[in-house]
């Protein structure tokens, strides 16, 4: 089984509608929509839930108010302010610190797994897809971008899928780099423009650190022919691969708004070329 993570390392490259577009052309694929915080694929993808998972992250301190003596060590100790003065936590301020349990003299503090969202594996056209939504506000999404890879590798797996895509969360922070874990490459979606270019080079490096390999596609590539020059002459520099180059097209959102891929939409545009020769490429490099 091979894997692939689109990245980009900022938000509004395009990125989903790639990762969609590329997930179409591919027999049995396993899908894993890993930007938890706020996942879009499933517009594009429309998957049917088949099972549904509660997730829990983080630690939440819970008051026992039968033991409570309401002594006021938890309000004093708690860094956070999350001990109200009726002495029940805040759900949405607790960190889970335990700091309060450790200091409690009636052992009143119970420390428990706060449900922060759902997963689910899901039915689409061509395969099978993972995805997941955190509660707002909720963090730990690095845990759940792990738990929804696994989940995609053990329903690729059960389902005989050769491949899984992953549409890799926003930033260089524990999301992505839980996200880049194990997989055989990761494809950086990145624009022509100077926070693109930036933002790319982070993310590339990232992914080295990991010593992931990278190849890059620019997406909106004729945005501006300058910056378009400076992202190719730096992977010519560190000998990265360019595997596809689209061109800005407002096809991409006309087609978002019938909630279809590029491919769906217009499968034999330029855009869509590029991208069949991305996937072919894609295809030649992971041996499938
Ligand atoms: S430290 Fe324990 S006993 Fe004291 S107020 Fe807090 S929960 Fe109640
Ligand atoms: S676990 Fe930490 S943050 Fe939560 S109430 Fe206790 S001391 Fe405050």
């Amino acid at each position: 089984m091979k894997s692939l993570v689109l990245i980009s390392g900022k938000g509004g490259t395009g990125k989903t509608s790639i990762t969609g577009a590329l997930s179409v052309l591919f027999k049995n694929i396993t899908v894993a929509d890993c930007d938890v915080d706020a996942p879009d694929l499933h517009i594009l993808l429309k998957p049917k839930i088949e099972e549904k998972e509660i997730f829990r992250g983080g630690k939440l301190a819970v008051i026992d108010n039968d033991k409570c003596c309401g002594c006021g060590r938890c309000r004093q100790v708690c860094s956070f302010g999350a001990v109200e003065k009726n002495f029940t936590v805040d759900r949405f301020l607790c960190q889970g610190c335990g700091v309060c349990y450790w200091n409690c003299p009636e052992n009143a503090v119970t420390m428990l797994r706060k449900e922060s969202g759902e997963s689910y594996i899901s039915r689409i056209k061509n395969g099978r897809m993972v995805h997941a939504l955190l509660e707002p506000g909720e963090e730990n999404s690095g845990k759940l971008v792990t738990e929804v890879k696994k989940k995609a590798e053990a329903v690729a797996v059960g389902s005989g899928s050769g491949i899984i895509l992953i549409d890799g969360p926003p930033g260089i922070g524990c999301p992505v780099i839980a996200s880049l874990s194990g997989v055989d490459f990761a494809l950086v979606v990145c624009e022509p423009t100077k926070s693109g270019i930036h933002d790319m080079k982070r993310v590339i490096d990232t992914a080295a650190y990991f010593g992931v390999p990278v190849k890059v596609l620019i997406n909106k590539y004729d945005l501006n022919p300058e910056n378009r020059k400076k992202i190719i002459k730096y992977l010519e520099t560190e000998k990265i691969e360019l595997l596809a180059k689209i061109p800005f097209s407002d096809k991409f959102n006309r087609a978002l708004k019938q909630g279809k891929t590029i491919i769906e939409y217009d499968s034999g545009c330029d855009e869509s070329m590029q991208i069949k020769n991305a996937v072919y490429k894609i295809k030649n490099v992971l041996d499938i």
